[in-house]
């Protein structure tokens, strides 16, 4: 049966503005970095893709080397656009990113332009796409010299493969340098997209002064901590979670008896305001007006409901606040 979307699919969804850009944001996104590879199940794919644009859920985050292997979350994500979303595409606020290893030699990886630009043509081809809405550079690469990497991005909005340029990962100096350059291309750089969550705070030390200076905005990827800051292991190492898979970029090693007992404090507060460790977490990052989006992965559609009612109980008292800080301090 052909989908058909939500038709209220924009009545709860709060969109935020891109820094100083045209570009509204979702206020949760969904990223394709886990859970979209070969080696997962294509309707379930599916079927978390149709509940995330049903929601009111705009963008979806993907990048050339996610999988495994690297590649297929672009392949399965191409063949639900086009069995699904075709009509849809106008709606739809779709990234990729070049930046880690895609392929052998000496152009396979970091940010020349010759790199970025033939994986940005890859990885349209993978998604059937004629344009990306933002194209990033994955990771700044000290080798090359960042002008090099910045003209491969003003390239590609002008060759109209991306419609916005983004950097991800960049440390706060080499983010200004980067949109000074983009600037002087007559390009904004649109967006950083880093990771952030109440146990990975490294934005907070000027990365988010320099973004809002610059009229960037900020995606936060991460924002459970790839699953920590959930009820997903308080119980245990569950067979099917990331931790768990061979391929799954959290280690058992990474869930912690500190963390957990972080947690377990976590819980006990977000109890109190009646929400899920999850939602307390997402609502925490995005209580910082210069987060634009908070970048969400999701292993089935129940997690991306249960994150989705984060957006009802958002706000925070200085208590709590402080309550956050204690226990993250502990
Ligand atoms: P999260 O911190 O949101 O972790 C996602 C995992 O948390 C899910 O796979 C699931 O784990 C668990 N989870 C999610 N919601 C719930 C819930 N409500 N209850 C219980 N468990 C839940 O983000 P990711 O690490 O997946 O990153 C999100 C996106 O950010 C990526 O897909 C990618 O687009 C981007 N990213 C960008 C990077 C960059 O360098 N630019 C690096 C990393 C990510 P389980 O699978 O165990 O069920």
């Amino acid at each position: 049966m052909n989908y058909l979307p939500a038709k209220n699919r924009y009545g709860s969804m709060q969109y935020n503005r891109c820094g100083r850009s045209g570009l509204l944001l979702p206020a949760l996104s969904l990223g394709l970095w886990h859970n979209f590879g070969e080696v997962d199940v294509f309707e379930n794919c599916r079927d978390i893709l149709k509940a995330a644009f049903d929601a009111g859920i705009t963008h979806f985050d993907l990048a050339n080397n996610y999988g495994p292997p690297p590649g297929s979350a672009e392949e399965t994500f191409g063949r639900i656009l086009k069995k699904d979303f075709s009509a849809y595409r106008d709606e739809m606020v779709i990234s990729t990113k070049a930046g880690y290893l895609m392929w052998p030699g000496p152009y396979g990886e970091w940010g020349s332009k010759k790199y970025l630009l033939a994986s940005l043509d890859q990885s349209l081809r993978r998604m059937k796409l004629d344009y990306v809405d933002i194209f990033y550079s994955h990771r700044l690469d000290p080798q090359t010299p960042l002008e090099e990497t910045m003209d491969a991005l003003a390239q590609a909005v002008r060759q109209g493969k991306a419609l916005y340029a983004g950097i991800s990962n960049y440390p706060a100096d080499e983010t200004l340098k980067a949109s000074k350059l983009l600037g002087e291309t007559g390009n904004h750089c649109l967006i950083h997209q880093a990771s952030y969550s109440m146990f990975n705070r490294w934005v907070e030390d000027r990365l988010l002064d320099t973004l809002e200076s610059e009229g960037m905005g900020c995606i936060a990827f991460s924002p459970l901590a790839q699953g920590l800051l959930t009820d997903r292991y308080l119980k245990g190492i569950p067979h099917d979670s990331r931790a768990a898979k061979p391929h799954g970029f959290l280690k058992i090693d990474d869930v912690s008896e500190q963390k957990l007992n972080r947690i377990r404090s976590l819980k006990a507060l977000a109890d109190r305001r009646g929400q899920s460790i999850a939602q307390m977490a997402l609502a925490w990052v995005l209580r910082d007006s210069r987060i634009t989006s908070v970048l969400v992965g999701v292993s089935r559609v129940e997690q991306m409901e249960d994150n989705l009612n984060m957006l009802s109980n958002a706000d925070f008292s200085k208590e709590e606040l402080s309550e956050i800080e204690d226990i993250l301090a502990d």
